[in-house]
């Protein structure tokens, strides 16, 4: 059994990244172009895909439900009707509209784990944060294990699981003919990631998960991350860089029987803290996260 032991500093530290703060009133959905028929939506909370076209509109994720109706409109911009809504993980800033888009029709999709875990509560132990069981109207409609696909606007939307990553119900969308990928919080672009342990997620996972879309993408593929302006490939692998170097300092620090507070002393993650350690996961945080899982699993 794995245990987590994240300090009380770094959990009050946390702590008021809870979106009861955020004004939803104000916020406004800006559109992105991805690709031919395909955008990215952003407002607070986790990026929305889109693929809008003929035969109506597919979406990945909805953020939050205040803002459902703003999401619509922007979607309406688009295209329509909405039809499918995947959720790429279970997370709440990923999935709190769904109980309002499937009130009016659209059919819910995710991986099998999302449900589970949506439908009883949860704790996440990096933000020591209860998130209580969904209405059963909020939970996807349909589940999938391994993969699933759409077949909509001419293009086939490919929608797979990996191994446990950001959590252990994961799924990446690759909008093949349009060339975009959403990879959900597998890909925090310009931040550190989340690795959500009590979820089930795994730093190695993230890699290798990283390394699933590195492989199938090219030169030309756009890619909505989770948290984040819209990247291509080189910003994936940027990402994909600092992560593997990251997990291998601390790898060989937890093989040398290093304590917590001796490898955050060492201070492994400095030449990446000007740019990728402004987020909600501090330099400190994402030390701890990664050694945390990877001490557990010597
Ligand atoms: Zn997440």
């Amino acid at each position: 059994m794995r245990r987590l032991a994240l300090s009380l500093a770094f959990l009050i530290a946390t702590a008021p990244a809870a979106a009861a703060q955020v004004n939803y009133d104000t916020v406004q959905i800006r559109t992105v172009k991805a690709g031919d028929g395909v955008y990215m939506l952003m407002g607070v909370g986790g990026n929305i895909g889109v693929s809008a076209g003929a035969d109506g509109v597919i979406m990945v994720d909805d953020q939050y439900a205040p803002l459902s109706d703003k999401i619509k409109a922007a979607v309406a911009a688009l295209g329509g009707p909405i039809r499918f809504l995947i959720n790429t993980h279970w997370h709440w800033d990923h999935n709190g509209g769904n109980e309002n888009f499937a009130r009016s029709g659209v059919v819910t999709v995710a991986h099998e784990n999302v449900r589970h875990r949506m439908s009883v509560e949860q704790f996440v132990t990096a933000f020591n944060r209860h998130v209580p069981a969904a209405p059963s109207g909020a939970l996807p409609l349909v589940t999938f294990t391994d993969s699933v696909n759409f077949y909509l606007n001419g293009d086939s939307i490919h929608a797979f699981h990996v191994p446990p990553a950001h959590t252990d119900g994961d799924a990446i969308i690759w909008f093949r003919r349009a060339n975009v990928v959403h990879m959900g919080d597998l890909f925090f672009n310009g931040r550190y990631p989340f690795v959500d342990l009590s979820s089930g997620g795994s730093v190695e996972g993230m890699v290798a998960a990283v390394d699933r879309v590195l492989a199938l993408a090219d030169g030309n593929t756009k890619i909505i991350p989770g948290h984040g302006p819209l990247a291509d490939r080189t910003g994936l692998q940027t990402y994909r860089d600092m992560l593997a170097r990251v997990r291998d300092r601390i790898k060989r620090a937890v093989a040398a029987g290093q304590t917590l507070e001796q490898v955050q002393a060492a201070k492994p993650t400095a030449e990446f803290d000007a740019v990728w350690g402004k987020g909600t996961i501090t330099p400190t945080l994402f030390v701890e996260i990664i050694y945390t899982d990877l001490s557990a699993r010597r």
